[in-house]
């Protein structure tokens, strides 16, 4: 028989766990353990290695030996640059700009690495349950964009699983603790893993969790508190010795394992004793390295770090405009939420509440994901999942602006549909270019992805109707489509090209919208009042040449001379007091030309609403918004 997983696909370290009699459980690896180090190693004789054994020869073997792949899945070269630096094995850019992993000049996908991890999960579990794991649901951050979410999809199914579903990891731990099965209540999921910090805050009840807002630092997580250790434990010895234990390959990997497990017993202990005998040697003889290491040294090694959690759970508050009396319930998720010190601070963040963690935090984002798995496959009922885009998602329109789609924090799935028009008489093309962020003029905004609607019916301007549709899947999966309303013309497109945001973009993202809000919203309204004024004197072109003769001369020439000055003035991106004036001025003539016609034969203006851009944006499926596509 064939058995659906939940799969933690983690930076550090990756969990299993599957639906058995009733309940998820994480199923234990080969060797034992109930989670599996995300690490993989070549060796030099062609051998590979995945899970604890590649980590135990890591510092050995460093340009062999992969970890926090994670990091790169999905993402282009030139995003992770940056991260690139900070590992010990080579990652370069292959021939489209996407990040790949060399080891001994052979090029891997992060996505092949990650399919090694999932499958030797799979494989172990699968033995353990006499059963094969044959689908997986597999859990991403919170933050990680289409492209990512699409990598790690891929990622299964290269390890030959079928993935049900990617869900959100706050998401699955709120789901592993029932907590979608309670009234509505605000949940605080503090996520601190091997080396990464994750903060979400949700909202659960009915049968929905929905995420409100994220925040964290990629850049911070136990494997900081071990390195804090291993200085301390190397430093110490060379006052002693005169050695650098850090030169040594081989002595430092042992500090690093010894600094580890000291750590977590300092998590239950207050003081504990690191023995390495045979560290090294000189000269005298062997070295051996004793130590006793005291929690609250331990402590003050590493206070820093602990503080470092507060601007993420302040901003996550913030942004999900929540304060500590609003959280019903505040999850612990990942390895390191066992240190004290980290448990204190997170109940002094959200006001003195005791954190849940009766579920193990290593595994609690696994036992949701396989509860998920269970509700997927029918063995569970009464779960739903919502989460959130985390950008607002538009196109660009007239006059370089981004109109707003799918404004940012809406559930997903989710589908909406904006009706636009052309810019130009017999236009027969539009570009549409799908944006990403939360400014008001496009080029501040990330393209997402763009192509071209064809074979527009020839109209006067304003005329053609183009529906955009927006669609997201259960999984964050963007599917952009525009079509002509009239000829049924349609072209789309799938962004699953790296979009490569992460959770410090987004956040910069938002803070920079915050920080320009008053000049951007300037910006519209200027944008707003050219767009107005532009479709104005097109429209008293249009009646012009609709009356004809019938125009009295002198409201003909001032007509005239007024669309002349305002084309020019939407040329030249005149000031806005100027456009307004014009716009007055155009209005006044515009109805003056309507009451000639009134006498022949009734008003056939069909008049558009021009430059209704930002207001009516964000309604819901049938809005229809007359804002222009750009054309270019
Ligand atoms: P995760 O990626 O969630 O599995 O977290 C792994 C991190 O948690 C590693 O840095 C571990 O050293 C750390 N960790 C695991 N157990 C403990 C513990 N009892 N006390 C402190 N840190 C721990």
């Amino acid at each position: 028989m064939a058995r659906a997983a939940g799969i933690d696909l983690g930076t550090t370290n990756s969990v299993i766990a599957a639906w058995e009699g009733g309940e998820a459980s994480v199923i234990p690896n080969a060797e034992g353990s109930r989670t599996t180090p995300s690490v993989v190693a070549f060796l030099e004789t062609g051998e590979r290695l995945v899970g604890q054994l590649a980590r135990r020869q890591a510092i050995l073997n460093p340009k062999g030996t992969i970890y926090s792949v994670k990091r790169f899945i999905g993402r282009r070269f030139e995003e992770v640059e940056e991260e690139a630096k900070q590992v010990t094995y080579d990652v370069v850019p292959d021939e489209h700009g996407n990040a790949r992993i060399k080891v001994r000049d052979k090029l891997y996908a992060p996505e092949e690495i990650s399919a090694l991890i999932l499958r030797k999960l799979a494989d172990d579990a699968g033995r353990n349950l006499g059963e094969r794991v044959t689908e997986a649901v597999i859990t991403v951050p919170a933050y990680f964009n289409d492209a990512q979410r699409t990598a790690t999809r891929d990622a299964g199914k290269i390890a030959g699983l079928e993935v049900l579903r990617i869900i959100n990891e706050p998401t699955a731990a709120a789901l592993a603790y029932g907590l979608d099965k309670r009234q509505h209540e605000t949940v605080l999921v503090f996520d601190l893993g091997g080396g990464t910090f994750d903060v979400s805050v949700l909202d659960v009840g009915d049968g929905v969790v929905e995420v409100r807002a994220t925040a964290g630092d990629t850049h911070l997580g136990g494997d900081d508190f071990d390195r804090r250790i291993v200085d301390h434990l190397a430093e110490q010895f060379q006052k002693e010795n005169g050695i650098d234990l850090r030169n040594d390959p081989q002595a430092l990997q042992r500090l690093y394992e010894a600094a580890e497990r000291a750590k977590i017993e300092l998590s239950s202990v207050t003081q504990t004793q690191v023995n390495l005998p045979f560290i090294t040697a000189d000269a005298s003889g062997p070295k051996h390295l004793t130590m006793t290491l005291m929690r609250s040294t331990f402590e003050q090694l590493t206070a820093d770090l602990v503080e470092r959690t507060m601007g993420p759970v302040r901003q996550a508050m913030s942004d999900a405009k929540v304060g500590p009396d609003d959280i019903d319930e505040v999850i612990l998720v990942g390895g390191s939420t066992r240190i004290p010190a980290v448990q204190a601070l997170v109940r002094r963040l959200t006001g003195g509440k005791d954190p849940n963690m009766t579920v193990n935090p290593d595994e609690v984002v696994a036992v949701g994901a396989a509860i998920q798995a269970g509700v997927l496959k029918g063995d569970v009922s009464d779960v739903l999942l919502l989460d959130v885009t985390p950008l607002s998602l538009g196109v660009e329109t007239q006059g370089g602006l981004m109109t707003r789609i799918v404004e940012r924090n809406t559930t997903i799935p989710v589908r909406r549909s904006e009706t636009f028009s052309t810019a130009a008489d017999n236009q027969p093309a539009v570009d549409v270019v799908v944006l990403q962020g939360e400014r008001e003029r496009a080029a501040d905004n990330r393209v997402l992805g763009r192509f071209q609607l064809t074979n527009i019916r020839p109209a006067p301007r304003g005329e053609p109707q183009i529906e955009v549709i927006t669609d997201i899947d259960a999984n964050g999966i963007l599917n952009v489509t525009a079509r002509d309303k009239d000829t049924g013309a349609e072209q789309g497109i799938t962004i699953s090209e790296s979009t490569n945001l992460d959770q410090s973009d987004v956040e910069r993202m938002v803070r920079e919208a915050e920080q320009n809000r008053s000049s951007d919203q300037q910006l519209r309204e200027e944008v707003d009042a050219r767009n107005q004024l532009d479709s104005l004197a097109y429209q008293v072109q249009r009646r012009l040449d609709e009356l004809g003769d019938a125009a009295p001369s002198h409201e003909r020439s001032r007509a005239e001379m007024l669309v002349a000055d305002a084309r020019q003035a939407v040329a030249d991106q005149a000031p806005t007091d100027r456009v307004r004036e014009l716009t007055d001025e155009l209005q006044q003539v515009l109805a003056g030309l309507n009451a000639v016609s009134a006498g022949g034969g009734g008003s056939a203006d069909a008049s558009v609403g021009a430059g209704a851009g930002a207001g009516g944006a964000t309604g819901g499926d049938d809005d229809v918004i007359d804002a222009e596509f750009d054309r270019s």
